[in-house]
This record gives structure tokens, sequence and C-alpha cells, in this order.
């Protein structure tokens, strides 16, 4: 990260009114994800629970805040931010909230065996080696460990409240994605974020277009035009509709390259990753690159400004 923000691992700062951040270690990507804690009348909101790597202190950390954790808020069915709900839930006692739809999606792909499985295959169907495939099977199991999400949480739906917070959806960089909004205040888990910005991927079972969930969610922010956004990872956003903004000409300006990586030769999702992110990616990367460079292809087909080819062992692209 070009920008490192004040790594505190487990002490909770104040960063607005009645709005504590606590950071906890990731092993990989951006090193750290931010949890948040939002005062109530009856205690605090948690918003998102880290990974359940090295049991997170939970008990320790809540310690240090005044009152109990009332509930538990999850933005998305991401390992960092879903993996420490059943620790958090057993620490303070708390009811777990968490989407619908997002939480349909967390059972499917933690709550099975079979997940690394299908998605390898899966990605094999749009060119990823399966040499490639077989070990981010492997890696896949090993980190599934790791996810202890909260089984059978209370279910919300956009609209609803919770802690005195209105449910915003927020989809793209996860299809279940939830936010929280309340008096221009926006906890906008992986929706915005600086100075990196969210991943984008089309997955198995995922809604077809993300990409373009996503640049709508963007348009609603610009709209709503909040005055501060907590994201899960990095600096907090002061001016989120031009945060917005920015995210939305760099998607514009992605799918420009994807699109000029097509031609009439049909070119599957890995061969086009490798134009749009380099070749030395490590299988973990390349899984992350040709998730988001068929977010963008199938963007490009919804455009028409690309074909999309089938059969039933691979599919492949072509300028349109
Ligand atoms: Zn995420």
């Amino acid at each position: 990260m070009p920008k490192l923000i004040e790594h505190v691992f487990a002490r909770p700062v104040e960063v607005g009114p009645g709005i504590l951040r606590v950071t906890l270690p990731l092993p990989s990507g951006p090193r750290h994800v931010h949890c948040f804690l939002l005062k109530d009348e009856d205690g605090w909101t948690l918003v998102d629970t880290g990974l359940g790597l090295d049991e997170p202190a939970w008990g320790e950390i809540l310690e240090q805040v005044d009152g109990p954790v009332a509930r538990i808020f999850v933005t998305h069915m991401h390992p960092d931010h879903v993996g420490g709900a059943e620790a958090a839930a057993a620490a303070t006692g708390a009811p777990v909230f968490q989407g619908r739809l997002d939480y349909a999606q967390c059972e499917l792909v933690w709550g099975t065996d079979g997940w690394p499985e299908q998605l390898a295959e899966w990605l094999v169907r749009y060119g990823v080696p399966v040499d490639v495939a077989e070990e981010l099977i492997e890696s896949g199991h090993v980190f599934a460990d790791f996810v202890r999400f909260a089984w059978n949480p209370t279910l919300v739906e956009p609209g609803d409240e919770v802690g005195g917070w209105r449910v915003l959806a927020t989809p793209g960089h996860a299809d279940g994605h939830l936010s929280l909004l309340r008096d221009g205040v926006l906890v906008a888990g992986d929706t915005l974020l600086a100075p990196i910005t969210p991943a984008i991927g089309l997955y198995p079972n995922s809604r077809p277009d993300p990409l373009g969930d996503y640049l709508q969610t963007l348009r609603a922010i610009a709209e709503l035009d909040p005055h501060v956004s907590y994201g899960g990872h990095g600096e907090t956003i002061a001016e989120p509709a031009e945060r917005a903004r920015e995210i939305a000409v760099h998607h514009d300006e992605r799918l420009d390259r994807t699109a000029a990586a097509l031609g009439a030769e049909p070119k599957n999702g890995y061969d086009v990753s490798h134009v749009l992110f380099g070749s030395t990616l490590p299988p973990i990367q390349r899984r992350f690159a040709v998730a988001e460079t068929l977010s963008h292809l199938e963007r490009l087909v919804v455009l028409g400004r690309a074909r999309r080819r089938e059969d039933d062992l691979t599919v492949s692209y072509t300028a349109a």
C-alpha cells in the first residue's frame, strides 16, 4: 500500500463520534482489516469480525470498551469479515446479524466441504491450467479452517434497521454485501476503500454481472453523498462521493484495457488476466486476477463490446 495507515492492532481507536475502529492483522493481502464499534443506547454494534485465525482476543479487546456489545453485524461473507464471527459471538453473547443473500452464499462457500474443488473446476473452464487449479484446492482447504462464521444468524434485508443504522444494499464486491448508514455516516465494509480499490470478481454461483452491480452501487453512493465513509481496509474516506467516482473511472479504464485485449481469435479469462495483471502471479493471486478479469469481460458482454463463446468444456471471449 502506498500510504500505510498506522497499524494499531487490537486497540480500539475513536475515529468519529461514537465510532471506534479495531484493526486486526491479516496474514496476506492488505495485512489488516478494520472492524468497527458503533455506539447505541443499549451498547455497541460490532461491525465485522476479522479472521478466525489465532482466535482474535475479543474478550481482551472489548475490556477496553465502555459498555457491552449488544449485537454483531457482518457486512459480507469474505473470510476477513465473517471468519471471526463465531468467536466474537462467543466472547460477547451478542446475536449476529447478516444479510439473507450473503448468509446463503456464506454457508455454500464455507459451510460445505467441496467448495475449493467446485471453484477449481469452474476456473479450469475459464482457462486456468489444471496444476494451478489443483494448488488452489489445497490452499482453499487450509484457508477454510480459519473461517468460523456464526451459524444461523438473524437474517436482515436492505432497508432494515440494525442498532439504529439503516441497512443498505451495496452489491459488487460481494453479491450480498451490506453497508450501514446513519446521519450521513457510511460504514461501508469493502464497498468503498482507499487507497486500494475493492476487488470485483466473478465466481461460481455469483450474480452474472458483479461489475455492473458495483458500478450501480458507486453511482448510488455518489448520489447519497455521505459526509464520511469507514471501510474495512485502509483509510477513512472524507469525500465518499468523490472516491466513488474515482473508483468508477478506474473500472472504466480497466474495461477499455480488457476490450483492447480481445480480437477475432477467442481468448479465455486466464489469457486476458495475463494482459491485465502480468504473468508472474502465484496461484492465489492469479485466482483473484482471473475473477477480476472475468467480471470485466462479462460487463463488456452486457455492454455489447465483447462476445462470450461457450461449449461444454470452455468459455472464451472475442471482440464484438
Ligand atoms: Zn471483502
